[in-house]
């Protein structure tokens, strides 16, 4: 789990899974520091967020051109995001930017 270096708070799954390069900071709730994710691991859940994206569209190609092929590839690709926030929630590193409290 993603953890506060500062203060060792679990930061939530959701805001610990979802950093990108974009938006890769986040706050600790705990001790109010402003934490940065190191983005070479986002791009790791990007490109399997990606291979999500790309299950959707070729669904077909992929699953075959029945009913399902489209329901299979959503779901698909809903699980293949989750995968991708457990490991950058797992393996992100987090260094402290700044501290409020100063
Ligand atoms: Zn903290």
């Amino acid at each position: 789990m993603a953890n506060c270096p500062k203060c060792n708070n679990r930061l939530p799954f959701l805001k610990a899974g979802l950093l990108s390069r974009v938006r890769n900071r986040v706050e600790c709730r705990s001790c109010n520091t402003i934490l940065e994710a190191d983005t070479s691991l986002s791009s790791i859940s990007g490109l399997i967020g990606g291979l999500g994206g790309a299950l959707v569209i070729w669904n077909k190609e992929i699953f075959g051109n029945q009913s399902l092929s489209l329901i299979m590839a959503i779901a698909t690709s809903v699980v293949l995001i989750i995968v991708a926030m457990l490991i950058q929630n797992r393996f992100i590193k987090l260094k402290i930017v700044e501290n409020k409290d100063h």
